[in-house]
């Protein structure tokens, strides 16, 4: 048994009631917030803010199963409820922190940075969270607990994850997708991991409500981040950044949000790490919505006194395609707590900023692309000082939209004209026409009219 202690509480502080980890609860039965997972935090101030770092330090991406992975190397802080031998891990985290150099120089920030969340197990940030779930689960089966099946709504890389995970560790999975709503690939992976797939005639807010209804009225486990089990996973990217950058602290950090599950795991990151003394200040955090699905957005307008759910409109950034986010009261108090802002890019912003900076190496999703639109906004309004470290949050990589990329390419994309179109030339097999299209486009591309 580990001597490290985390339970559920309700986040509504007049209330604060706990749950164990091992109760099958996703909101207080009292109140009916949302629950986030606590730790002992005086336990774990008996090790120093050094020792947590070089703890840390020592199994980064060491071959020491579990501890290899980014999140089980912090499993004290994220998850010592679970038995090692019940971990269902595919060696999470550690991804590449690309310093986006020639971006940063073509716009005037140099020190600017993408976490690429995405070079992962299923291609997208949900693994970080969902290795803590799964395992969990497996965990509750292993002390005896009947849960015959795992499911989840999604906009199709939460159900990429759980599928995944599930598979590996020999669980049933269901996944619920509005039809029509998610990429190819995001449909080909649960299929191919062996997911029960419902396909429905809905929006994720839709299938949101009817997982939930299912997951209350049957024996199945719920799945999405409404279940902070995920949150806790998730909340490694920020120790992450700061371990990358040898505990320095970054001045902005970027994240683009739907369901808002990930920018409230990114604040509890660095809270927690400033609550142990492992950094002595804060980021400012961004919150980047797509202007087609924005209730956050028209929320900070109002300084937060109000907010209503939307009707999400359609937008190339489907994973973020949500109008009533579950995450919504922790994701504000974030913001609060981090002097945060939320800014929203429109169709034209986010596909032109993905393209413009994969020309300097990256391969971006629609998701990064309104992260990294809503920072060429904010530079454009002078929010950075020039010597400010800015980390923009991918989350997830680009091979999984390749409707869009494509459609971005040739000019087929609806009401979007593309400032950065590059398609293949197609020619004749001739010596003589292949050399004079070459030299023709090294020409145009040394002398851009
Ligand atoms: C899930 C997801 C998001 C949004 O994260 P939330 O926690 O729902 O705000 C953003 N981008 C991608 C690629 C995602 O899969
Ligand atoms: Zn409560």
């Amino acid at each position: 048994m580990t001597e490290y202690r985390s339970w559920f509480q309700c986040i509504n502080e007049e209330c604060g009631e706990t749950y164990s980890l091992d109760q099958i609860v996703y909101r207080c039965t009292k109140c009916d917030n949302l629950l986030e997972v606590v730790h002992d935090i005086d336990r774990l101030k008996k090790r120093s803010p050094e020792e947590w770092r070089s703890l840390f330090d020592s199994r980064y991406r060491h071959r020491i199963w579990p501890y290899g992975s980014a999140v089980w190397g912090k499993k004290e802080w994220v998850c010592p409820y679970v038995e090692d031998e019940n971990v269902v891990s595919m060696y999470e985290g550690a991804t590449n922190l690309f310093w986006a150099e020639r971006f940063g120089k073509q716009i005037g920030i140099e020190d600017l940075w993408i976490k690429m969340c995405g070079n992962s197990h299923t291609g997208s940030f949900k693994d970080l969270g969902m290795t803590v779930l799964v395992s969990v689960v497996k965990q509750m089966i292993a002390d005896g607990r009947d849960i015959p099946a795992v499911a989840c709504a999604s906009t199709g890389d939460t159900s990429a994850a759980l599928a995944a995970y599930c598979a590996a560790a020999g669980l049933e999975s269901i996944v619920f997708l509005p039809k029509g709503k998610v990429s190819v690939a995001q449909l080909l992976q649960p299929i191919s991991n062996g997911a029960i797939v419902l396909s429905l005639d809905t929006d994720f807010d839709g299938c949101m409500s009817m997982v939930q209804k299912i997951c209350t009225e049957e024996n199945i486990y719920l799945a999405n981040s409404i279940n902070s089990l995920r949150i806790e996973g998730q909340k490694t990217i920020s120790i992450e950044l700061c371990q990358q950058f040898n505990w320095e602290v970054p001045e902005w950090v970027i994240i683009p949000g739907g369901n808002l599950g990930n920018v409230s795991a990114l604040g509890k990151g660095f809270k927690m790490m400033y609550e142990l003394g492992l950094i002595d200040k804060l980021p400012r955090i961004v919150c980047a919505q797509a202007q087609n699905a924005n209730p956050l957005y028209l929320s900070y307008q109002k300084n937060f006194e109000e907010y209503h759910p939307v009707k999400a409109q359609k937008t190339l950034a489907s994973a973020i395609q949500i109008g009533d986010p579950v995450s919504i009261n922790k994701a504000i108090k974030v913001l609060k707590e981090f002097d945060g802002i939320v800014e929203q890019a429109s169709e034209q912003e986010l596909s032109d900023a993905a393209a413009m900076v994969d020309r300097t190496g990256t391969f971006n999703c629609p998701h990064t692309g309104v992260a990294l639109a809503v920072f060429l906004k904010l530079k454009e309004r002078d929010f950075f000082k020039p010597s400010d470290k800015v980390i923009i949050i991918s989350t997830a990589h680009g091979l999984k939209f390749i409707e869009f990329k494509i459609g971005y390419h040739n000019g087929s994309l609806e009401n979007i004209a593309p400032k950065f179109p590059n398609m293949p030339i197609e020619l004749p097999a001739e010596l003589g026409a292949v050399k004079r299209a070459i030299f023709e486009n090294l020409e145009k591309r040394a002398n851009p009219v």
